[in-house]
């Protein structure tokens, strides 16, 4: 078999990795966007790199954006078969999908109007709603732990990743021209010992095996302090200076966390009485989801349920719904805590937020997940002291921070935990990917002892 990485390779976003194997037949492991690429992304993500009516088959590892936003335009351009995932995946998948191709036709809105006043051709989106309806009929889904025939000679096992809900590290058993070889695909690796999800699973021996490798130099904080990092931020913010606390967050994962953080602070009595807005329709509709996948949950969370029959709200806890709900937190002058997404900053409402609030000594803008080098997000994290956004430059004098503890990607120690159960010797060869070149050959130096095939 041959594999070509047309993503996510020596970077973050993209995920896109095509087999090819020997008698012809091509099966496609997830068809994530670019994000947060500066002017690149756009020519990144016009080009799949191959196409798409050839392939026969596809595996999606997780709902996240980077891993399948691209799906409608496989779709649009001719892909005719299955798109295999978990339950949670499908309807995370779903609505991640949707609210994607809003994003794309806005975009393409605004940009026509700019064109139009100049004399230029109008630009087409990526892809529509209709588009991201059509792909989405193609999800199918298979459960955790079950083998699947997915194609002739192709059999499919999912494992739970830890990543998300839903997420799972994608397994094939390929017999081509008679010889049976196997295949492992990371996906995202999570952590050991997550506030809400379980751990990453083990899985069977794997002749190849493909890697992310995000935090590939890192170790994170432990999670149990997040809450007290919260606290930390939403007294100094709130109840000090008396200023907005901005906390971009993914819809998916990030933002539930820090729903259950907020919420557990609440449950001993710790939580500052101000007004708390989750201001987001993706981020309110994936907590829905996520809580009707309890059987998910890690022990931990369990036992939250037992005595707090929703562990994601609380007292204080507002749902802004309409762009108009969304435009009124501007005129507030009382202190508050805004979630919205996206969590890089790049797009979504929290991007008005940021630069209705970045000018203010008395804010903070506090970023929880992983920020691409182009992003606002990061721009903000290095000290950028002004920002350009929607064509403003805005001085920077909130509070910018950061909460290392959050994210859902495993460090160097859990993602070594996850190989653990694989005997090297067997290992025909490990390729690593989703990092950024750098932290790859950091990561691949720690490796080099145990896997010297990588
Ligand atoms: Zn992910």
């Amino acid at each position: 078999m041959k594999i070509a990485f047309h993503g996510a390779a020596r970077t973050v976003t993209g995920s896109k990795h095509l087999i090819t194997l020997k008698n012809g037949k091509k099966i496609l492991l997830d068809c994530g966007m670019f994000q947060g690429m500066g002017k690149a992304t756009i020519p990144l993500n016009n080009d799949l790199g191959f196409d798409a009516s050839t392939v026969d088959v596809m595996v999606l590892s997780h709902a996240h954006i980077d891993h399948s936003g691209l799906i409608p335009k496989l779709v649009k351009e001719g892909y005719r078969g299955k798109i295999y995932c978990t339950p949670a995946t499908k309807d995370l998948t779903g609505v991640l999908l949707e609210d994607s191709a809003h994003i794309q036709e806005n975009d393409v809105r605004y940009v026509n109007k700019k064109r139009a006043a100049e004399g230029q051709p109008y630009v087409q989106p990526l892809y529509t709603l209709d588009d991201a309806k059509k792909a989405t009929e193609r999800l199918t889904e298979v459960k955790y732990n079950e083998w699947k025939t997915i194609e002739q000679g192709v059999e499919l096992l999912f494992t739970d990743a830890g990543h998300i809900i839903g997420s799972a590290c994608v397994h094939l058993r390929i017999t081509d021209n008679g010889k049976t070889e196997s295949l492992t695909f990371s996906g995202d690796i999570g952590r050991y010992r997550d506030i809400i999800l379980r751990s990453p699973d083990i899985f069977p021996q794997a002749d190849y095996i493909i890697m992310e490798s995000t935090y590939g130099n890192s170790l994170h904080e432990m999670q149990f302090t997040t809450p007290n990092h919260l606290l930390e931020w939403v007294e100094r913010t709130c109840v000090q200076k008396k200023g907005k606390l901005i906390i971009p967050a993914f819809s998916v994962g990030r933002t539930q966390e820090i729903l259950f953080a907020l919420n557990q602070l609440e449950l001993e009595n710790r939580l500052p009485k101000v007004d708390y807005f989750l201001d987001s329709p993706l981020s309110i509709e994936a907590t829905d989801i996520i809580k009707s996948y309890p059987q998910y949950f890690n022990k931990t969370i369990q036992k939250v349920l037992e005595k707090d029959n929703d562990p994601f709200k609380f007292p204080g806890l507002k749902y802004i719904q309409s762009v108009d709900q969304s435009k009124m937190l501007n005129f507030r002058n009382e202190p508050c805590v805004i979630i919205s997404a996206s969590g890089m900053a790049e797009a979504g409402r929290v991007k008005h937020h940021i630069s209705n609030n970045v000018e203010n000594s008395r804010n903070a803008i506090l970023m929880t997940g992983y920020c691409e080098p182009n992003s606002l997000g990061a721009r903000l994290q290095t000290g950028a002291k002004e920002v350009g956004i929607f064509g403003v430059a805005h001085e920077v004098h909130a509070e910018i921070g950061a909460i290392r503890s959050m994210s859902a990607h495993g460090d160097y120690e859990d993602m070594s935990q996850w190989l653990a159960c694989q005997n090297p010797k067997e290992v025909k060869r490990l390729f690593l990917v989703h990092g950024e070149y750098d932290v790859q050959q950091d990561f691949k130096s720690r490796l080099v002892k145990r896997f010297c095939r990588c």
